[in-house]
């Protein structure tokens, strides 16, 4: 069997859906883009198995075609999967769910705005909610896709969330961090209208996720970076001076 690790981590995703309440029982599912050198496509959690019961074997791959091999049906929504992997070339692995928070404000049809700066979290200055389509439908993945411009998540009208990333790992943070996001708008929306951050407010933000992730990324890459023991920040602290000075004897006259 090929990839196994890549199988074995996809079922710990699908798992932690269950552990995050991203997803209760066997409803949302994960995929994960095989590395284009083994033939391009990807493999995917497969149709109405519950996660818990999941082996490695189980999970399904899919060419870019969308012929799948294995023993089961993909999930019944490979195609926003297949859609998003030839539209989206940095997206290397999709998370989709039905949370409580997230699926409640695409039941209202609603984008989640620029409430609070995390909403940059998902690479824009709002997270928006596509239009309805039925799953697994052509028409349900070119929605998705038009509201995924420019963005690594959306909500789905009436259905859910998707999120991608660079791996599993951050495919999966993005999804929670979206409910998140959901649910805090929610909490604030029954107190009132929140006022928004400015364009210019959320271009900041931006920017300064984008010089973040450069350096998580730089981080990443050099493998041998591991935290020193004993380490200590390279800083000079200047010399310390008592808060309360005792009053000389001018001052006391
Ligand atoms: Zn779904």
């Amino acid at each position: 069997m090929r990839h196994i690790d890549l199988r074995t981590k996809i079922i710990k995703t699908a798992l932690s859906l269950n552990e995050t309440g991203l997803s209760a029982g066997a409803s949302g599912n994960v995929s994960a883009r095989v590395p284009d050198i083994d033939g391009e496509g990807f493999l995917i959690t497969p149709s109405g198995v519950k996660y818990h019961k999941l082996r490695a074997e189980d999970i399904v791959f899919m060419d870019m075609d969308g012929n799948a091999t294995g023993d089961f049906m993909p999930s019944s929504e490979w195609r926003f999967h297949l859609d998003v992997y030839k539209q989206r070339r940095s997206a290397k692995a999709i998370v989709h769910a039905h949370p409580p928070y997230g699926t409640a404000l695409a039941c209202l049809n609603k984008d989640i705005p620029s409430f609070h700066y995390m909403v940059a979290v998902a690479g824009g200055k709002d997270i928006r909610c596509c239009k309805y389509e039925p799953f697994g439908t052509p028409e349900l993945s070119a929605a998705v896709l038009e509201a995924l411009a420019g963005r690594r998540a959306c909500l789905m009208s009436h259905h859910g969330l998707i999120a991608f990333g660079d791996n599993l790992e951050k495919a999966l943070s993005l999804a929670v961090e979206v409910e998140v996001l959901a649910q805090q708008y929610q909490l604030v929306l029954q107190m009132g209208a929140p006022e928004l951050l400015s364009e210019q407010e959320m271009e900041d933000v931006l920017h300064r996720f984008w010089t973040y992730g450069d350096n998580a990324q730089k981080v990443e890459n050099e493998k041998r970076r591991k935290p020193r023991k004993g380490w200590t920040a390279n800083v000079t602290y200047p010399k310390r001076t008592p808060f309360y000075k005792r009053p000389d004897e001018k001052d006391s006259l």
